[in-house]
């Protein structure tokens, strides 16, 4: 591979999914960095300058061996750009099976690195993610009582973070409890030291605030590999002389014409519709059972959407409640309902992108990864928050050469009146 690599990237970081990558480059943002998130690995050079790259991959809930060998292609990507530091970011509940994948791409990327210490900490205070003694809260529960101990694909039944992790690596791992963390840099570089001679090549650390991820910052300055939740992001930019600063937020002027499509059936965003249709703006309800029924409700919401679009933004919605939702998955089955509108929704996207709208609203997890892929988006840059953990980003697609802005709203984010305060925020 050709190296061009920006003279500007510090933290190259492997995300091991889509929403986290992006949660975890919105606070790199809020602390300062101008950040790029791909949609998995590159095949090219990164196309513009930034202080960290986080590469989105979909490696939390596979084979191990697979996961291992997406990070690895993810590292010698962020090595070939520059990358300073390396940041391994798993969910902040430290969601894995006994059999990984947070251990295995560790030791994975360790190896590659030839670095003999780490941390591993899934602390993110300000989202009630906290680890004392090595145990893992979730606001004022321990994990195992959180709700999380009957997650469908990785049930977190030991809250005690030392033993699940150790439960995943043939590395000894340790602690840096937060009687040390309290004391700061030198302490934490002590335990540190301790801790190696000891035999211990990777430690779980202990925050219960920012304050704790502050003071933790300044011990990780010369770590080859960090592993954390997105959390301790909040700490690393200024071990690079970078505090936070509004222009990182920065993106191309928006001018275009503006939308809103959303296939998620969360509360919020049946809020969020309910509230945009209340405000007297056009809204358009997309039928799963009509797109069964093989009508091309794709071509009829661009027909419907190119009368309206010039006076203000649309809406093309999915979103029903539950009773609804659960009728339509007796009549077409969970996922072939799933699927139908996603790549309705996903088709509409592009179709609209066509039309000339350039401010893009989607709403919904898994719908957004079906429009992202669909208008063929391959980076975004990251800029301001409109609500916590949902930022405008700004993207190349084919259908938009120059360039669209587009926020991707995961179901129970953002508060009602978002979709008419994400445009105004995009003016901003
Ligand atoms: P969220 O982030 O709220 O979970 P997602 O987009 O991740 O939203 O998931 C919503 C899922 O529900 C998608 O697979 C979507 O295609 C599907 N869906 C959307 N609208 C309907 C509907 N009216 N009936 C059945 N399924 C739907």
């Amino acid at each position: 591979m050709t190296t061009h690599a920006p003279a500007t990237l510090r933290i190259g970081c492997i995300a091991d999914d889509f929403t986290g990558a992006t949660d975890l480059a919105n606070n790199l943002v809020r602390a300062g960095m101008r950040v790029v998130q791909t949609i998995g690995v590159p095949d090219g050079p990164l196309d513009t300058e930034a202080d960290a790259v986080v590469v989105a991959l979909k490696s939390r809930t596979v084979a191990p061996a697979e996961a291992v060998a997406q990070s690895l292609q993810a590292l010698a990507w962020l090595r070939d750009q520059g990358a300073q530091q390396i940041y391994f970011k798993y969910c902040s509940t430290f969601d894995s099976t006994p059999q990984g994948n947070i251990g295995p791409v560790t030791d994975a990327l360790m190896d590659a690195l030839g670095s003999d210490f780490t941390i591993a900490t899934p602390a993110f205070p300000d989202n009630k993610r906290t680890v004392f003694k090595g145990y893992l809260f979730a606001g004022d529960v321990l994990l195992n009582e959180s709700g999380m101990q009957n997650h469908p694909l990785t049930p977190m039944t030991d809250p005690n973070l030392v033993r699940v992790l150790q439960a995943q690596t043939a590395r000894q791992v340790g602690l840096i409890d937060h009687a040390v963390v309290a004391r700061g840099e030198a302490a934490i570089r002590e335990r540190i030291a301790a801790l190696r001679e000891q035999g211990v090549s990777i430690a779980i650390v202990d925050a219960v605030s920012n304050d704790d991820l502050l003071r933790l910052g300044p011990a990780l300055r010369d770590m080859a590999l960090v592993t954390a939740g997105s959390g301790v992001a909040i700490a690393l930019p200024a071990n690079f002389g970078i505090a936070p600063s509004s222009q990182a937020a920065v993106l191309p002027p928006a001018s275009g014409l503006k939308a809103i499509v959303s296939g998620s059936c969360s509360v919020a965003t049946n809020q969020q519709v309910m509230h945009f249709i209340q405000s007297g703006r056009p809204a358009l309800a997309i039928d799963p059972l009509r797109i069964a029924a093989g009508v091309d409700v794709c071509a009829e919401a661009l027909a419907w959407a190119g009368d309206k679009i010039a006076g203000g933004p649309v809406l093309i919605y999915s979103t029903a409640d539950t009773s609804a939702v659960k009728s339509i998955q007796s009549k077409l089955g969970v996922e072939a309902a799933g699927t139908l509108v996603e790549q309705t929704i996903a088709g509409i996207a592009r179709g609209l992108v066509e039309l000339g709208v350039r401010q893009l609203v989607v709403a919904g997890g898994e719908t957004s990864g079906a429009c992202v892929q669909a208008l063929e988006i391959a980076q975004m840059r990251i800029g301001g928050q409109i609500d916590p953990g949902v930022p405008w980003c700004h993207a190349l697609a084919p259908a938009a050469p120059d360039g669209l802005h587009i926020t991707l709203k995961s179901g129970n984010f953002g508060t009602a009146d978002f979709f008419t305060k994400a445009f105004a925020a995009c003016a901003a």
